[in-house]
């Protein structure tokens, strides 16, 4: 077994006040070059507002699922009505949230993962009424573990350099050319 951090933000909703701070942020550090531009269209963390019922909930971007879901209910907490998507952190087919604007890539929170290292993830730093909360944590994982998370880490960083589609046309012609 091998030790392993786990990097997690926790949410604080009581602290929220719908700022979006966190998505400009997120959206500026994520620009080519950093800071370029900033548009919380591209932000890997979007604050779901609802003024008339108080409700302030950042949300960062989940995994993209192909498959969407088929739960469409609507449910109630505390007296107000919500959608069962309304707090989905996944990228799917059925809405545009957590899709690249320009070529409909999804986006997902990759903790702002850069050479140096941030001391904490861009949302964090920038939320000031500590709405989010940033935590390591040790954990212990299996050597198989390791590997497949530096596998997926090295495709997300290709994928997000290159494109998807370009990603998966190479790897097609890597699969076709070992196959022979
Ligand atoms: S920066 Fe903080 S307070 Fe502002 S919307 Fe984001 S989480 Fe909420
Ligand atoms: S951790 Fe980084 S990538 Fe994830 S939502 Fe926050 S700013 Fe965006």
């Amino acid at each position: 077994m091998k030790k392993k951090i786990v990097k997690e933000i926790r949410v604080d909703l009581d602290k929220c006040i719908g700022c979006r701070a966190c998505e400009m942020a997120c959206s500026g550090f994520h620009a080519v070059p950093k800071f370029s531009s900033t548009n919380p269209a591209r932000s890997r963390i979007r604050v779901v507002v609802d003024d008339r019922k108080d409700v302030y909930v950042p949300i960062r971007a989940g995994e993209y699922t192909q498959a969407e879901c088929t739960g469409r209910n609507t449910y109630t907490v505390n007296g107000k009505g919500y959608k069962d998507c309304s707090f989905c952190r996944a990228s799917c087919p059925s809405r545009d949230l957590f899709k690249e604007p320009d070529s409909g890539l999804p986006l997902t929170c990759d903790m702002c993962e850069s050479d140096p290292p941030l001391p904490e993830p861009m949302c964090v730093q920038v939320c000031r009424v500590d709405a989010l909360i940033y935590v390591e944590r040790e954990v212990e994982v299996t050597e198989e573990e390791v590997k497949k998370d530096e596998v997926v880490i090295g495709l997300e960083s290709l994928a997000n350099t290159h494109g998807l589609d370009k990603v998966i046309d190479e790897i097609s012609q890597i699969y076709k050319t070992m196959k022979r």
